[in-house]
């Protein structure tokens, strides 16, 4: 029987063997009992592996339709991690709108180790194609990207990095792998910011990864040993149990943030609404092709860093924070936080300006958060002087 995702991610982890507890137990062990000097058990040292982690690793693999699943400390330490598979004198495309922390450790860090990279423009294919180098060996992709949620063909970006003997890597945090899974559109290896829907209670830092297949997992799995930015084992419980209400969760907050889009998308304040949901998004096709949820997170952009200090100010119902994908609704400001290590120059060549905010819908009621949006947005009006009906 082949089961729908949904019903995966409550399952994947299994019942223990022992017991029949249906929780995986959390193993707090950094070491493991051998039972002679050549024969050990499936266990070592909890950097190499861990029961509660291997349980976690083995459920992403599965969601995600890959070979291997690794949990690392946070999704950058996933993301530095895949990474470090290349070694001086290789170079890396990446999409140009890609998530702060993974633009400031390829231009710092990579950097220094002497990693070349070319920014590019990933919804232009033709840009894409022409800016490979004879020692590109990565292409990596964010879609929907953050925060003005441009799409990304996987499939097609995938094929032209294969055609160049390329690998791609997708960053798949704003779709989880229950909405989207880019390695059956070909791409090599996928990330997660686990800190965000996968976990879900913004209580805990976590980051994933698999590889679509074992050779690939094997040598990433090497660089977590090595370079060892683990998960602990109650951090792998907690993402476990954050996994299995995945479903449930991103169904009410998808639900939320269509409505508040469609609400902001009217009001006269709101100049623009970056979600992919809408049909005249130009991403809206492909997204819909590739990804089968328009997401629980929408951009929108105010005339200018006062009208987003008033709402910010105003709103009572999310908290203002960065990060996303929690029971919580979190309204975030790019330019000073998410993008904050991105040049004011480069963030506005993005269409990341002054008066654009992020809102990641939580599980409140959408009504209560619609009420709360007008209230705020009414504010700016009286501020400005300006009448607005709505
Ligand atoms: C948050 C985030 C990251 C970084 O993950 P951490 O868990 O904060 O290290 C990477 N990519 C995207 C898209 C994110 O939202």
């Amino acid at each position: 029987m082949s089961e729908r995702r949904e019903t995966k991610l409550i399952h994947s982890a299994g019942i223990d063997p022992l017991t029949g507890a249906v929780n995986v137990p959390i193993y707090l062990s950094s070491t493991f009992h051998q039972e002679s000097i050549d024969s050990f058990g499936p266990f070592d040292y909890s950097r190499s592996g861990n029961p509660t982690r291997k349980s976690l690793e083995e459920t992403i693999a599965k969601l995600e339709g890959g070979a291997r699943g690794l949990a690392f400390s946070s999704g950058m330490a996933a993301i530095s991690s895949a990474f470090m598979l290349l070694k001086a004198g290789d170079h890396v495309l990446v999409s140009e709108d890609v998530y702060g922390g993974t633009y400031r450790f390829i231009t710092e860090v990579l950097e220094k180790f002497k990693v070349d990279y070319t920014f590019v423009d990933m919804t232009d294919l033709g840009e894409v194609a022409a800016a490979f180098q004879p020692n590109t060996k990565v292409v990596y992709i964010e879609t929907p990207s953050n925060p003005v949620m441009k799409i990304t063909d996987i499939e097609m970006a995938a094929k032209l990095a294969k055609a160049n003997d390329a690998m791609t890597f997708v960053d798949n945090t704003f779709m989880t792998p229950l909405y989207q899974n880019p390695l059956e559109l070909g791409a090599d290896i996928v990330l997660h910011s686990a800190t965000k829907f996968l976990s879900g209670h913004s209580d805990i830092t976590a980051g994933l990864a698999v590889t679509k297949d074992a050779g690939l997992g094997e040598q990433l799995a090497f660089i977590q040993n090595t370079f060892g930015s683990v998960l602990g084992a109650q951090d792998s419980y907690t993402l476990i149990q954050g996994i299995k209400t995945l479903g449930a969760r991103t169904k009410q907050s998808g639900e939320t943030t269509a409505r508040i889009a469609e609400y902001l998308h009217r009001h006269p304040l709101v100049e623009e609404v970056y979600y992919p949901g809408f049909s005249f998004h130009p991403g809206n096709p492909i997204h819909k092709r590739q990804a089968s949820h328009a997401g629980c997170v929408l951009s929108f952009r105010l005339a200018d860093k006062d009208a987003a200090r008033i709402l910010v100010d105003a709103l009572e119902i999310p908290v203002f924070a960065v990060s996303l994908g929690a029971v919580e609704s979190i309204l975030s400001y790019p330019a000073t936080m998410s993008h904050a290590a991105m040049p004011p120059a480069e963030r506005e060549k993005r269409g990341i300006t002054d008066g654009v905010l992020r809102f990641s819908a939580g599980l409140e009621h959408p009504d209560d958060l619609i009420n709360d949006f007008s209230q705020a947005l009414e504010k700016i009006a009286i501020a400005k002087g300006l009448s607005v009906a709505d």
